[in-house]
């Protein structure tokens, strides 16, 4: 039977008087893909950012894996698993390609960077990442795409249990975005929690969709319940509107 992996007890986050996450409850089940959505300013990326540890919860409880990890720093929480994507504003332009996967592979690490074995787990790495044949390429000479691969791969280098992902395809093509589900459907052993705006990407990829409302969550189901619940049709049809005005 699978366990939970995580759990938030009435996570809020407060921007002085705003509450930009009210009471979030959230139950993440192991090995499961869930797809978090929400009109603009929902609140999707704060949750993002309070569960890697980037910010830190005004109130509410997140335990991860067995522990209580709400007071963690961010460093602890991804050593024990719980990462986010790298930004790809977080990538080093004039580094290589090889450069940063040593970077990933070596966090926390860097008396291991010299070793044999360090060197071996490197070149899997490039070579399962895809990028074997671009390793001294630097950063700045791949596309838009390629960095968004790479931050993908370097964070699953890392050794995540639980991949948090915040809108990874925007602005790539089609076929990017296509390969970019493809590896994230081909991942074994890792949870994920993707926000993502584009509805065809979510009914491919969700095990179960959250759906967040003003720093709430407005629903929660398998993707044809979500589909055709009326409170969530309500509000994209609302936001759309709004946008449009
Ligand atoms: P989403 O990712 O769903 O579009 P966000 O989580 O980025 O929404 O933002 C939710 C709300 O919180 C928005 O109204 C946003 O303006 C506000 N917000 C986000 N971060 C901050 C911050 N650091 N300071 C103040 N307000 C913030
Ligand atoms: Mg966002």
């Amino acid at each position: 039977m699978k366990g939970r992996l995580l759990q938030t007890s009435r996570l809020t986050q407060r921007f002085g008087a705003f509450r930009a996450l009210d009471g979030v409850d959230l139950d993440l089940i192991d090995g499961e893909i869930r797809a978090v959505i929400g009109p603009n300013g929902a609140g999707k990326t704060t949750l993002v950012n309070a569960l890697s540890g980037m910010l830190r919860p005004s109130s509410g409880t997140i335990d991860f894996n067995g522990h209580n990890v709400t007071r963690w720093p961010m460093a602890r929480r991804a050593r024990a698993g719980l990462v986010r994507t790298f930004q790809t504003s977080e990538l080093f332009p004039a580094l290589s390609v090889a450069a940063h996967v040593e970077l990933a592979l070596g966090q926390g690490r860097p008396t291991l960077r010299r070793s044999r074995w360090f060197e071996d787990r490197a070149e899997r790495a490039l070579q399962s990442a895809g990028f074997a044949d671009r390793r001294t390429e630097m950063v700045r000479s791949l596309a838009h795409g390629e960095r968004r691969r790479l931050a993908l791969e370097m964070a699953l280098m890392t050794g995540p249990i639980l991949l948090m992902l915040d809108e990874p395809m925007a602005g790539l093509t089609a076929d990017e975005a296509q390969a970019f589900i493809e590896r994230l459907r081909s991942l074994e052993g890792v949870t994920l929690l993707i926000v993502e705006h584009d509805m065809d990407v979510v009914f491919q990829l969700a095990d179960r969709i959250t759906v967040l409302h003003r720093g709430q969550v407005l629903a929660e189901g398998e993707p044809s319940e979500i589909e055709r619940n009326a409170d969530v049709q309500a509000v994209y049809l609302g936001s759309e509107r709004h946008a449009q005005a």
